[in-house]
Formats: structure tokens, C-alpha cells, sequence
């Protein structure tokens, strides 16, 4: 009976540990908002525009259709090449496969971003990340997650205004000095956040794209469905329109967990156990220990 109490006792920290490992539902997560007439854009920017040249079936009796589109380069899902803010940077067609594809962390601080729409990713929440997942890894896609797609497409709360004027823009952003923390102390090949800037709305300068394009580091912007992601433990993929000499372009971005998420997680998980359940597990472990070593004494 005494047996089984432990047993039981010491299954509760490790019913924990299995929750957190359990794997993903599926394997693949969409990180773009499909283009369409509702796609949001840049104040000053053009809208997506889809209009028809041909929809029907021909005079030889099949179906042919075919469509035209224009929009802005910054608008819904999509890059910002690092000429976008730096004259000598890298444009859309002349950025390297490499830095669009590879293992990625999210950064969450969708709590701090529900308080103040105005909320600048510091580097105090790095920090904080690290503790909890370990060191950004070498050559890392960073994106933050502020919790803002669930505004989308709505304009008034996604932008903060459904107007042109852009001083009445409000959402999060990436503080500047979060960009040059990253710069200084990480290798990172890309940067993307669930805003439509990588500057929070209120920013004038535009500071935080300055300086991570002058390092040749691209933005991703308006990246959706980041709520489906893990802290780590996934590769993201970028797929830019692929426009010569383009400041940026539509973007079809997804993510793919990694095999070894499980094992992630559940490094993750022993990390992140409780005081409580940590004593209770060492508690019972000796309990459990003495137990069987008198038994036989
Ligand atoms: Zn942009």
C-alpha cells in the first residue's frame, strides 16, 4: 500500500513533464494572412487590388481564368529587405536563401503588449527568455509575439486608427535598444513580429528597422497565427516574392516543429518545474529509496 502511495506521489511532477512534451497536433503551422481585399496595408500604402482579365469558359468549351494584382510592397504578410532602410542593403532578390530559412524562437510578451499597445520589446524580456529556454541559439530567426493577430483585419484595433494619418498609429514594436542587445550580444539572421512594423507605432525614426538593416538582417511583419508556436523547437521558412531590386514583397511564411521537439520540451519542462514539485520528487524519491533499503535491511 505504502508502495503505491509513493509511486503515486512520485507520478504527479512527471505527469507534468510528459504534459509539456506532448507533441504537436500538426507538424506544419501557416504564419501568413492570405492576400485579399481585406489585406492591411500601410497607411499610405495601396491595398492589394485583384481584379479579373478572364473567368469563364471559351468559345472551345473549357474553363480559363486569369487574374491581375497590384498592391504596395509593405502590406498584409511580408519582407522588408534590408534596402528598405539601408541605401547599400541587401533587396529582395539579392538576399541569400540561407538567412529566410532556419530554427526560430518566439518571444512572448503578449501580456505587457495587452496592457499597453504601445509596448516595445526590451531587452530585459531576452533575458528573461534565456532563462527559461537557455542562450538565443547561434544564427537564430527571432519573432515576437505580442498577441496582435487577433485584431486582424480589423484596422481601427490592429493599427490603432482606419485612418491615413499615421500619428494615430498604436501597436507594439521592438525597442531600438533590443535591436543593437541582439546585435551585440547574438548572431541572429532575421527578425519578424504579429505588427504590422518592426518599430512600434508611435516611432517617427524607425530606428529599430535602421539598425537591424544596416546589419543585412531582414524584418518579417504582420506574421500571423503565432499563437499556434512553441517558445522553441521549430524551423521557420520565408518565402518572399521574388522582385529585383524590391524594398520587400508579399511573403508566404510557415513553420515546421522540429523532430526532437519532444526532448526540447522536455528539457523545457524539468527547467521549468516548480519548487514544489522539484521537493516533492526529491521528498519522495528518498522516501521511496529508504523505504525499499529498510525493507531489506
Ligand atoms: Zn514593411
Amino acid at each position: 500500500m505504502n508502495l503505491i502511495v509513493n509511486l503515486c506521489l512520485l507520478a504527479l511532477p512527471c505527469i507534468r513533464l510528459f504534459a509539456n512534451a506532448s507533441p504537436a497536433k500538426s507538424e506544419w503551422i501557416e504564419l501568413s494572412y492570405p492576400f485579399s481585399s481585406e489585406t492591411i496595408y500601410w497607411p499610405t500604402g495601396k491595398s492589394f487590388n485583384h481584379t479579373t482579365e478572364y473567368a469563364n469558359y471559351t468559345a472551345d468549351g473549357y474553363y480559363f481564368s486569369s487574374y491581375r494584382i497590384s498592391a504596395s510592397e509593405h502590406g498584409g504578410t511580408h519582407l522588408d529587405s534590408p534596402i528598405h532602410f539601408n541605401k547599400g542593403g541587401w533587396s529582395t532578390d539579392q538576399i541569400p536563401l540561407d538567412r529566410l530559412i532556419g530554427h526560430a524562437i518566439k518571444i512572448d510578451v503578449s501580456s505587457k503588449a495587452a496592457q499597453n499597445p504601445d509596448y516595445q520589446l526590451m531587452p530585459s524580456d531576452l533575458e528573461a527568455w534565456e532563462e527559461s529556454h537557455g542562450n538565443i541559439p547561434y544564427d537564430a530567426i527571432i519573432l515576437v509575439f505580442n498577441g496582435w493577430g487577433k485584431y486582424w483585419p480589423d484596422k481601427r484595433t490592429y493599427l490603432g486608427t482606419d485612418t491615413k494619418n499615421t500619428s494615430l498609429l498604436h501597436f507594439p514594436g521592438i525597442h531600438p535598444s533590443t535591436c543593437r542587445w541582439l546585435i551585440n550580444n547574438r548572431k541572429i539572421k532575421l527578425v519578424g513580429i504579429d505588427t504590422a512594423s518592426i518599430d512600434h507605432g508611435q516611432s517617427t525614426q524607425f530606428e529599430s528597422h535602421r539598425i537591424l538593416y544596416a546589419e543585412n538582417i531582414p524584418g518579417l511583419e504582420n506574421v500571423a497565427h503565432m499563437d499556434k508556436l512553441p517558445a522553441k523547437g521549430f524551423t521557420v521558412y520565408a518565402a518572399p516574392m521574388f522582385i529585383v531590386g524590391g524594398s520587400g514583397g508579399p511573403c508566404r511564411i510557415f513553420a515546421h516543429f522540429d523532430a526532437n521537439r519532444c526532448m526540447v520540451n522536455l528539457v523545457d519542462g524539468l527547467k521549468s518545474l516548480n519548487g514544489f514539485l522539484w521537493a516533492a520528487l526529491v521528498l519522495y524519491a528518498l522516501r521511496f529509496l529508504f523505504s525499499r533499503v529498510l525493507v531489506r535491511g
